[in-house]
C-alpha cells in the first residue's frame, strides 16, 4: 500500500497501521496528509469553529532533582535561585486570573524533595476554597511518580488523595518523546514511557481529565516518533474501552533550539534539533491522522508563534490552547512566546477563517 492509498483508507474510515506509519509520516504528500487530517478533524470538532481557553500556568516550585538534560527551568535544592511559591503569591496570581475571566489554573513544578504530599493536598484545598470558580489541573505523571516514591505510596493512592483534595485533571506534561531509547538519552531519571502511560490510565479510571503532549526534535528518528504515537493511541483505546474516557486533547511542539544538546546527547555533528514551521505543521497533521481516537488537537503558539499556530488550525488542530498568562519552562528554553492575550488568540483564529469560542478544560463551549 502506498502512503496515498493508506491516507485514502483513513478518509474512508479506516485506520493507519504501525507498519504504514513511517512511510506516511515521511513520504505522504503534504497536501494529501493535510486533507486527511482535515477529514479526521471534522469527525471530532465543529467545522468552522476553533476554541481557546483562558487559563494561567503557575510553576509552584523550580526545585528539582530529576536533572533532565534539556531543562533550563529547574534549580537543584539549595541553589540561590531555588523557590517555592508562597500562598500569597498564589493568591495574587489566581486573583489576576479570575479578573481576566480565567477558568483553569495549570500547576506544574519540579520534583522538590522537601514538599510532601500534605503540602500538595493543602495547596489544592486552599485553591478550591478560595477560588471555587477556577479549576486546578495539576501535577503531570512524573510529579505523581516522584510523590509516590517520596511517600512510599502507589501512584494510584497519590492520585486518589490529590483528587479528594480538589484535583480535577492531570496535564500531559513530561510526556516529551514516549520512547525509552530517547528518554534514556535526554531525561534518564524521569518517568519512562510505560509508567507515564500507566499513571494516565489510573487518572482515566479515577475520572480525572487529562491531555497528552509530545515534544519532538531531540535528534530522534521517525521510528521513535511513530513508537510514541503508537503508544499513545494504544493507551487511549484501552482507557476508552475500560473507563469510557481518555485523553481529551493532544498537543505537540518542537524542542527549542539549543546547540549544546547535540553534544550532550552524543549526536553526530549536523543533526538537526527542534523543527521549522513546515515540519511542525506536517507533524501536527500526522498526529491528527494517527490519533483518530483523541478528540481535540491544540496548536502550539508558545513555541511556534501565533501565526504558525493559526496555520495549524487549517488542517489538523481545532484549538489554540490556553492564554497561560505566564510560562516559565518553555520560555526559559528559548521560546519568545511566553503568553498571549485572549484578544490575540481570538484575532489569530478569526484570521485563519474560524469563529473563536472560549471553552473549559473539558472542551465544553462557554
Ligand atoms: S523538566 Fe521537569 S522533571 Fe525535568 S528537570 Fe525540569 S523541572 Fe525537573
Amino acid at each position: 500500500m502506498t502512503p496515498a492509498d493508506a491516507l485514502k483508507m483513513v478518509r474512508d474510515g479506516g485506520r493507519l497501521s504501525r507498519d504504514m506509519a513511517e512511510a506516511v509520516y515521511v513520504h505522504a504528500a503534504t497536501e494529501d496528509l493535510e486533507a486527511t487530517a482535515k477529514a479526521v478533524r471534522a469527525r471530532h470538532a465543529t467545522p468552522g469553529v476553533a476554541t481557546y481557553l483562558v487559563d494561567r500556568n503557575v510553576n509552584y516550585t523550580n526545585v528539582c532533582i530529576t536533572d533532565c538534560t534539556f531543562c533550563e527551568f529547574y534549580r537543584r535544592p539549595g541553589d540561590k535561585e531555588a523557590y517555592v511559591l508562597p500562598k500569597d503569591a498564589m493568591r495574587t496570581k489566581l486573583s489576576e486570573l479570575r479578573a481576566a475571566g480565567g477558568t483553569r489554573v495549570l500547576l506544574q513544578g519540579g520534583h522538590n524533595p522537601d514538599l510532601r504530599i500534605a503540602w500538595y493536598e493543602e495547596l489544592l484545598r486552599f485553591l478550591t476554597d478560595e477560588f471555587p470558580d477556577i479549576r486546578p489541573d495539576a501535577f503531570s505523571p512524573p510529579e505523581i511518580e516522584h510523590l509516590a516514591r517520596l511517600e512510599g505510596l502507589s501512584t494510584r493512592d497519590v492520585l486518589v488523595r490529590l483528587r479528594d483534595a480538589g484535583l480535577k485533571g492531570l496535564p500531559g506534561g513530561g510526556g516529551e518523546m514516549l520512547d525509552d531509547e530517547i528518554r534514556r538519552r535526554v531525561s534518564p531519571k524521569k518517568t519512562m514511557s510505560a509508567e507515564w502511560l500507566r499513571i494516565m490510565g489510573e487518572a482515566h479510571e479515577l475520572g480525572l481529565s487529562t491531555t497528552v503532549t509530545m515534544v519532538f526534535g531531540f535528534g530522534e528518528e521517525v521510528r521513535h516518533r511513530c513508537n510514541a504515537f503508537a503508544a499513545i493511541r494504544d493507551r487511549q483505546d484501552l482507557s476508552i474501552a475500560r473507563f469510557g474516557r481518555g485523553f481529551v486533547g493532544f498537543a505537540s511542539w518542537p524542542l527549542q533550539h539549543e546547540s549544546r544538546y547535540g553534544e550532550l546527547w552524543g549526536l553526530k555533528k549536523g543533526v538537526k534539533l527542534g523543527a521549522e514551521p513546515d515540519e511542525y505543521l506536517r507533524h501536527a497533521a500526522f498526529a491528527r491522522v494517527w490519533l483518530d481516537n483523541v478528540p481535540h488537537m491544540q496548536a502550539s503558539w508558545p513555541t511556534m508563534g501565533v501565526d504558525v499556530a493559526a496555520r495549524a488550525l487549517l488542517a489538523s488542530c481545532d484549538d489554540m490552547g490556553g492564554t497561560m498568562m505566564e510560562e516559565n519552562v518553555v520560555s526559559q528554553a528559548g521560546s519568545v512566546h511566553a503568553s498571549a492575550s485572549e484578544t490575540a488568540l481570538r484575532d489569530a483564529i478569526i484570521g485563519a477563517g474560524f469563529t473563536p469560542r472560549k471553552r473549559d478544560t473539558e472542551y465544553a463551549l462557554i
